[in-house]
């Protein structure tokens, strides 16, 4: 942090400044122009508030100059994160996210029947998908709206993990259910809802599972880097980014997919990036464009909604693919993912 001086900053004001940086156990460097002091903090200033050096008399403004991320940041890091997910019965090889292969994961927006999930899985892997996705707990808008099979529908990802060999990825609401999610899950989903549920973001961080962050509806990048940093500061390094699209006045796609996120993302960190480009756009004829570009952009995944017989979803039936639309999308994906130095997981 650098903090500027006003021009006529008395002596008695500058040394309070000092004094005030040096009661953090920093030290302070006071440089004199000729006519503002610029005093530079040097040291550990994470615990050191700008506002707090604002609040003096004699400042003008108080700076920060480093990233607020430290864990998340590409510095921490010398090398980017691969997560592993390790097989699953009846799979044949474990997973990497993060390395050159693309992981594509896809199922249904809710798990609303074990039938469902059968009919699913066997089609979804056998088109190349290396994860089962699928809601048991769903974040509705109306507490009218079906609120997920809940545990009765872990269960039958579990099955049908056991059955195809998918690993699976589903999304937690509640802290309280973080132990019983480390127990059946493969990657744990914190939805763009909770992306600033800090409580549940600090249970997740003492897991031992990975967990997959989805940014927010309305927030930056910097601020989901932020929810990795509580996840990786409580101890657990296994963190993916997901880019799901954000609030816009656009009304022809559900969200505003940000393909820039990927580049900036990877720049700024040496976590795995995934995107979700269904609800990205929230039409399903507009997903599979949008998944080539993301892995043309450089995400290590994507997660997709694919549903049975989308007319009938209980959830997200309009931006749902179709097993034969998913499997098609597959077929671009392999293309452009070859075209990008990368493969298909
Ligand atoms: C989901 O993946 O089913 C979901 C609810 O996504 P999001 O949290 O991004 O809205
Ligand atoms: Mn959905």
């Amino acid at each position: 942090m650098i903090i500027v001086m006003k021009e006529r900053a008395l002596e008695a004001q500058i040394a309070a400044v000092q004094e005030k940086i040096e009661a953090y156990g920093l030290k302070a460097h006071v440089f004199r122009g000729e006519s503002k002091t610029v005093i530079g903090l040097i040291g550990d200033v994470s615990k050191a508030d700008p506002a707090a050096f604002r609040m003096l008399p004699g400042v003008e403004d108080a700076m920060p100059v480093g990233k607020p991320y430290k864990r998340a940041s590409r510095e921490f890091r010398g090398e980017r994160t691969v997560i592993a997910i390790p097989p699953v019965r009846g799979g044949d090889r474990g997973l990497e996210i993060g390395g050159n292969g693309v992981v594509v994961m896809a199922g249904p927006c809710a798990v609303e029947s074990r039938e469902m999930l059968l009919s699913l899985g066997a089609y979804l892997k056998e088109s190349g998908a290396r994860m089962l996705r699928g809601g048991a707990f769903k974040p509705r808008t109306s507490p009218y709206s079906f609120q997920g099979l809940g545990v009765e529908g872990l269960k039958y990802l579990a099955e049908q993990r056991s059955i195809v060999g998918l690993p699976i990825v589903t999304e937690v609401m509640d802290s309280r259910d973080v132990e019983m999610f480390s127990e059946f899950v493969d990657l744990i989903q914190v939805g763009a809802r909770n992306m600033q549920n800090f409580a549940l973001l600090k249970a997740l961080g003492q897991c031992g599972k990975p967990v997959m962050i989805k940014r927010g509806l309305s927030n930056t990048l910097e601020e989901l880097l932020m929810s990795a940093e509580y996840v990786l500061n409580a101890g657990n390094e296994q963190v993916i980014l997901c880019e799901r699209g954000i609030r816009t006045f656009e009304k022809f796609t559900r969200n505003t997919l940000d393909l820039s996120a990927v580049p900036v993302l990877k720049r700024e960190s040496h976590l795995p990036v995934v995107v979700d480009p269904s609800h990205g756009v929230g039409h399903w004829d507009l997903v599979a464009p949008m998944a080539l570009a993301a892995v043309a952009a450089g995400a290590d995944g994507l997660i997709v909604e694919v549903h049975p017989e989308p007319a009938k979803a209980v959830s997200d039936g309009g931006q749902s693919l179709t097993p034969r639309h998913f499997k098609e999308m597959m077929e671009g994906l392999e293309k452009v993912a070859r075209a990008v130095g990368r493969s298909l997981a």
